[in-house]
């Protein structure tokens, strides 16, 4: 274990609110001789790879934790806006872009067209795309296990930091191990996707309560195969059944054994952003937007914001008091946006099945779906604001 520098404590630790300084002043009267890290991210998928790539710089101690080999699992459909992928320089992974969007309802079928393109990816190739982009910061794999607000346990040791970025997904482990209960595993949706063989030209959605009662199915093209999965807002039980009646209904195979399978949870919860010297990025921090599951963006928005906001505190030109301020207050306004999504999710429990066919007609004119999808399409974290 290394020795933690005084300045860098002191720098830390300036301007807190008092009672947060001194809970930090006595971990670090306690413990700081053995301090291992600056920051300790933790899950080193999309909101935390993302991070770690602002905080490459040699001097920075920051360690990069994960209970898989960087990106070895799969639990996305790795849709995003193609200018998503860019921003993180991503493109290469790109498997296969469309514009066009396809919805199905029980009464009809509706194409439209995205007013910008959408890029379905491979995971492993972003993930190794960020990765790339901090190779100074150390990783290891390990399962978190245990976290005190100090140390993080995990079955490869224990490790002490000032600060720590809980990257972990719908689980929030480090932010879970401290506050038990704080995942509601009734907001959260399931969903799981097969991969098959079969091509298409766009992204197809189908919202039909013969498929699922509240949620929506949907096939995204990816080259010579599909994704195809479902989706259930109210996370009900016999989520495979529900699977295969899908792929049924589509004339596909509807053995889920001999194709690739992946799935998990898509959190619509809303959590702090900041507990004490806890952030909380991408799912772990429930920013997955309810009704479109969309959460691959955010992710990587919050953990550029992280991973900015961290690189100029470890520098000395911000606090963490200021960072972390304006950590949350960033994430205050996402949320407001989401919540919107929350009711419009809600509301759409309500619709009857018949009525999806008109709202479907709806959305598909060009006008319509060009305003809406362009005010989607644009939802970005507030810049950061310069170091006064
Ligand atoms: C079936 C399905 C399809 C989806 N399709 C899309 C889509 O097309 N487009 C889109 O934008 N979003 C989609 N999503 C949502 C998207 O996957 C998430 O929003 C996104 O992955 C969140 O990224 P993250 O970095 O916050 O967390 P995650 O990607 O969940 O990564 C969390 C990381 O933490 C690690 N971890 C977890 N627990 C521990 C622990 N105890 N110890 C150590 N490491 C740990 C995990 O191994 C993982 O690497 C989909 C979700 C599902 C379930």
């Amino acid at each position: 274990m290394r020795m933690v520098a005084y300045h860098t404590i002191q720098h830390t630790t300036a301007s807190l609110p008092l009672q947060t300084r001194a809970r930090l002043w006595y971990r670090t009267a306690m413990v700081s001789a053995t301090d291992d890290y600056d920051v300790i991210i933790a899950g080193a998928s999309y909101a935390g790879l993302t991070a770690t790539r602002h905080l490459n710089r040699h001097g920075h101690r920051v360690l990069l934790l994960d209970e898989h080999a960087i990106g070895a699992v799969r639990h996305s459909a790795c849709a995003v806006p193609t200018r998503t992928l860019a921003d993180v320089g991503g493109l290469s992974s790109s498997v296969q872009e469309t514009a066009w969007g396809v919805i199905h309802t029980k009464l009809n079928t509706v194409r439209y067209r995205s007013p910008e393109p959408w890029t379905i990816f491979d995971h492993r190739a972003v993930c190794d795309t960020l990765r790339v982009q901090a190779p100074h910061v150390p990783f290891l794999q390990a399962r978190i296990t245990q976290f005190d607000g100090h140390a993080v346990t995990t079955d490869k040791g224990r490790f002490t930091a000032h600060c720590f970025l809980d990257a972990t997904g719908w689980r929030a482990a480090l932010a879970s191990a401290r506050q038990p209960g704080f995942i509601d595993r009734g907001r959260v949706t399931i969903g799981m996707e097969v991969t098959v063989p079969h091509r298409t030209d766009a992204m197809h959605f189908y919202v039909n309560r013969e498929i699922v009662r509240w949620g929506y199915g949907w096939i995204f093209p990816c080259g010579d195969t599909s994704r195809v999965g479902i989706g259930a807002f109210d996370n009900p039980k016999g989520i495979p059944d529900l699977l295969r009646a899908f792929l049924r209904r589509l004339g596909m195979s509807d053995d889920l054994r001999s194709v690739e399978r992946t799935g998990g949870f898509l959190p619509w919860q809303q959590r702090p952003a900041v507990l004490d010297n806890l952030w909380l990025l991408g799912d772990a921090a429930g920013h997955c937007l309810p009704l479109t599951g969309e959460g691959i963006r955010f992710a990587f928005q919050d953990g550029d914001l992280a991973g900015h906001l961290l690189d100029e505190m470890l520098a000395g030109t911000r606090t963490w008091d200021t960072a972390s301020a304006i950590y949350a207050s960033t994430i205050e306004r996402h949320r407001r946006r989401i919540g919107s999504f929350t009711h419009l999710q809600n509301f759409v429990r309500h619709v009857p099945n018949a009525a999806f066919a008109p709202m479907a007609w709806l959305l598909a004119r060009r006008a319509v779906c060009s305003w809406g999808l362009t005010r989607y399409l644009n939802w970005e974290h507030d810049a950061v604001p310069d170091v006064p």
